[in-house]
């Protein structure tokens, strides 16, 4: 666990989270919570709520999926043309390294041969 912009070293937690023996824990600025304390928080609701969690969730995306796919959809185009130099470097390093001798770029799979 590392101190970001996002957190600060404040009060000791009521569960004594002590971060790197500097007697004081590591808390969100946001909701002045104790970093441990909400992760231990959260992954005990998690725990408990597992089926709620996984049904709302489902339902959301039941409910949203044509919303979700369209912003998906966009999303990666975008993030395509933003990233294109990149994600064709990338990718040609990654053949390069498992399968040597193709040397196909993302433009070339796009195009329906
Ligand atoms: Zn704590």
């Amino acid at each position: 666990m590392v101190l970001t912009d996002k957190h600060y070293l404040g009060t000791l937690c009521k569960r004594g989270h002590d971060y790197r023996g500097t007697g004081n824990s590591l808390r969100y600025k946001k909701f002045r919570s104790c970093v441990r304390c909400s992760k231990q928080q959260h992954t005990k609701y998690v725990e408990d709520n597992q089926d709620t969690i996984i049904q709302y969730r489902q339902e959301y995306y039941q409910k949203n999926k044509a919303k979700i796919l369209q912003k998906q959809n966009i999303y990666n185009k975008h993030y395509y043309q933003e990233n294109k130099k990149d994600i064709n470097e990338y990718q040609k390093f990654y053949r390069g390294q498992h399968n040597k001798g193709t040397d196909i770029s993302m433009e070339d799979c796009l195009e329906v041969k």
